[in-house]
């Protein structure tokens, strides 16, 4: 029978084995302490033993005497015994250091106890997966004044997919664990590492990742806390923040949602916002990358930060981290399927969840495991997945999940941008049926030629539609929006017009004029667009070689 606990396997935390032992160890000390503790005994009691023969020693201590009868201590007041009777039976020692000896022991026990608690306090806490902690909880916790690590049990293997970011961050992982290693060599490690993404694709989780990588503590703060919840004391936190990692060092500072406090300055300003952006600049900056503090931020919304943070010797290095392709969902459901019972077509589903996040799969999973059990079955399969799939989406608006017509629409779209790409000769890696990336992104000058090309790339979406399907759809808002960027700068700012001091009609005329140009080119592509659409739909993905494959065999017949 499935049950509720398989569905969220608790982990295994090494540091609860360590509070656990702990606490054992103490238990011991304080019974052993108990036990070798002298209880009263009454006159008759002690006569009986004295008769007996059982007295195998005795301590005058103060006005008490402790004797030891059948292994077991004793004590009774010495007025009330005959020492010199006592004495023809047994050595009788003085000694008074045995109230000593128990100060000493307590104190001992004080130490240990008080040990346990500093130093295991933050752990007790994290030890119940910061990650299902209620809101709630959250909140309370961080507005309690104490900055407080935790340390991450997750490791790379609990990060689906994102093979790229991984090898990115191996380096990081590696400064942190060898801090020293790195300074005698010199190497200045990024002391800022963005992470630029979509909600729930990972960020956090990678962060955590890395510090249990390295297994240095990890101070987690939101940016939208420093603004919203510490109102006026937003910087005084960021300083405590820092001071504490360099405390703990090597450690990890990860503030999430860091554009709360990044957010680019002008516009509507906010003094607060302002002296904690300050303060977290210059933190950055008065911190030696040597001191092996590394600082992870995430943002889904780089154009929104604030310019200072993004300038040289701050966040020096970028990591994107996209939606999960085809392949990384796979993956992503592999793991959260791993130890549940079930006889789910893994790639099937991973097909049809275009547009989940890692987080929506998560969520997924487990309510296809709620589903399985809901209905009295033992094992998930495929129709628990269908049932929930809706209810996901539903509950997760801004994960647009597309349908069989979407996915079509979107592969012509992508697929006329590609090929247009490719006929201009214009850079890219790969395209997907929601994601691109035209152009170089590394160079320092660009051509007019480029900007042409890159125009074309982004009208050729629009053009393709409109040729082939007759009809326009709300995906072409980024591109079109870019293409007259574009043409804007190339035409008022660069000088590739027809005049040094051109107009607003200039740019239109330059757009409208390409825009047919494209249009005679889709018009010439029609095939290849077919075929790499075909290759999108069932693949999803498409690299540039594909796309090169595709247009051969087009044209070889
Ligand atoms: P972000 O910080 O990008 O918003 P999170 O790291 O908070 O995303 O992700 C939320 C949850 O989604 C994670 O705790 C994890 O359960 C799941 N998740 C997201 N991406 C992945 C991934 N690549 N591999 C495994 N789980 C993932």
């Amino acid at each position: 029978m499935l049950k509720f606990s398989q569905i969220k396997l608790p982990k295994f935390n090494k540091k609860s084995a360590i509070i656990a032992a702990s606490i054992v160890l103490v238990l011991l000390f304080v019974i052993a302490i108990f036990r070798s503790m002298p209880s009263k005994i009454t006159l008759l009691e002690y006569d009986n033993f004295l008769q007996a023969g059982a007295i195998q020693n005795a301590i005058i201590d103060g006005d008490s005497v402790i004797i030891k009868a059948l292994n077991r201590s004793y004590i009774i007041p010495k007025e009330m015994i005959s020492l010199s009777e006592l004495g023809q039976r047994v050595a009788v020692e003085s000694s008074g250091d045995g109230g000593l000896i128990w100060v000493i022991l307590i104190l001992m026990l004080l130490a240990v106890v008080a040990f346990v608690v500093i130093k295991f306090t933050p752990l007790i806490k994290v030890a119940k997966k910061p990650q299902e902690k209620s809101e709630s909880a959250n909140l309370l916790e961080s507005v309690s004044n104490q900055i407080t690590p935790v340390v991450s049990d997750i490791s790379f293997n609990d990060v689906a997919g994102i093979k790229d970011v991984k090898s990115e961050l191996i380096e990081i992982v590696d400064f942190l664990k060898n801090p020293t290693k790195y300074s005698n060599l010199g190497i200045k490690m990024p002391k800022g590492v963005l992470m630029v993404g979509p909600p729930g694709v990972g960020k956090t989780l990678i962060a955590k990742a890395v510090a249990g990588e390295a297994n240095v503590p990890f101070f987690y703060q939101s940016g939208a806390n420093f603004v919203q919840i510490y109102a006026g004391m937003g910087a005084k936190r960021v300083r405590e923040l820092f001071s504490m990692a360099k405390t703990y060092a090597p450690s990890i500072i990860f503030i999430d949602e860091i554009d709360a406090v990044g957010k680019a300055r002008g516009g509507n300003r906010s003094d607060e916002r302002e002296a904690t952006l300050n303060q977290l600049l210059t933190e950055m900056d008065g911190f030696l990358s040597s001191s092996g503090v590394v600082v992870i931020a995430a943002t889904n919304k780089i154009e929104m930060m604030d310019e200072a943070l993004l300038r040289s010797g701050r966040f020096d290095r970028r990591i994107f981290v996209g939606m999960p392709d085809i392949s990384d969902r796979n993956d992503i459901l592999s793991i959260y399927l791993q130890g549940k019972r079930h006889s789910v077509d893994i790639g099937f589903v991973a097909r049809s969840t275009t547009g989940f996040s890692g987080a929506a799969l998560a969520t997924l999973v487990n309510e296809a495991a709620i589903n399985a059990l809901r209905n009295g079955r033992e094992i998930i399969n495929n129709d628990d997945f269908k049932a929930v799939e809706n209810r996901v989406i539903d509950g997760k608006k801004h994960l647009h999940s597309l349908s069989q017509n979407e996915k079509q629409i979107q592969a012509i779209y992508q697929s006329a941008k590609a090929l247009m790409a490719e006929f201009c000769g214009i850079n890219f890696n790969q395209i997907s049926l929601l994601n691109d990336k035209f152009g170089a992104s590394d160079t320092f000058l660009s051509s007019k030629s480029d900007l042409l090309g890159l125009i074309k790339v982004h009208l050729a979406g629009i053009c393709a539609m409109n040729l082939i399907t007759g009809e326009l759809y709300t995906n072409s808002k980024n591109d079109i929006k870019i293409a007259k960027n574009i043409a804007r700068e190339l035409v008022m700012e660069y000088g590739m017009g027809d005049r040094i001091m051109p107009s607003d009609d200039e740019t239109r005329e330059l757009l409208e004029r390409i825009r047919s140009e494209v249009n005679g080119l889709i018009d010439k592509m029609r095939s290849e667009i077919d075929a790499l659409a075909k290759f999108l739909l069932e693949n999803e993905l498409a690299s540039r070689a594909d796309v090169i494959m595709i247009i051969q065999r087009i044209n070889n017949g």
